[in-house]
């Protein structure tokens, strides 16, 4: 069975928890604080095998995850850290609504520099929500326009953080497919 290497890129505005995810999914932790300066960060993980191509064949994406400090400020070297990415998690605030504008910004200038890149939206904190009916529809408006389902996540709980990076895999198109 084949193992493809393929970049993936955290994005999302200052403090809405791409750090805490990668974090959670690649060790299992959790952590109330983790560094703010700029910098960039890279995990790897392997991922479960995804079907496709011809014959049912099989394969493997080992994910680097690339996770940036400091995309807030809008710079060149953010296309930088953006170009070769197969996928990316695009990750917004429930607590904080005005983040779903900011990830819309960020969203656009990462597809225009990859724009057949897989794109799967988070809603995160969701430990931090008391109504767990809410519909959350702008975060759900601002998945449709990236064509992704809306996961609403907790990086403190874990809840559903495993599923989405397997959502994002599988949504990255197989070499031969
Ligand atoms: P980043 O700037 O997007 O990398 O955000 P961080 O991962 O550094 O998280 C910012 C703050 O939010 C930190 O204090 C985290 O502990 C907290 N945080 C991140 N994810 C969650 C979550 O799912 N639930 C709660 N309650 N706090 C979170
Ligand atoms: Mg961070």
């Amino acid at each position: 069975m084949g193992v493809i290497k393929r970049k993936i890129c955290l994005l999302g505005t200052f403090a809405v928890g791409k750090t805490s995810l990668v974090q959670r999914f690649v060790n299992d932790r959790f952590s109330d604080k983790y560094l703010t300066t700029i910098g960039i960060s890279i995990s790897k993980k392997l991922m479960p095998p995804v079907h496709g191509g011809h014959a049912g064949s099989a394969a493997q994406h080992e994910f680097l995850i690339w996770d940036i400090a400091g995309l807030e400020k809008f710079d060149p070297v953010v296309m930088n850290y953006f170009r070769g990415a197969s996928g990316a998690l695009a990750v917004a605030d429930l607590t904080r609504p005005e983040t779903v504008d900011e990830l819309a910004t960020i969203g656009d200038q990462f597809l225009s520099v990859n724009p057949r890149a897989a794109l799967v939206i988070i809603g995160n904190k969701f430990d931090l929500i008391e109504d767990r009916s809410d519909t959350f529809s702008d975060y759900q408006l601002l998945a449709a326009d990236f064509g992704s389902a809306l996961i609403l996540t907790s990086a403190k709980t874990g809840e559903r953080v495993e599923e989405a990076f397997h959502l994002l895999s599988q949504k990255i198109e197989p070499p031969n497919g």
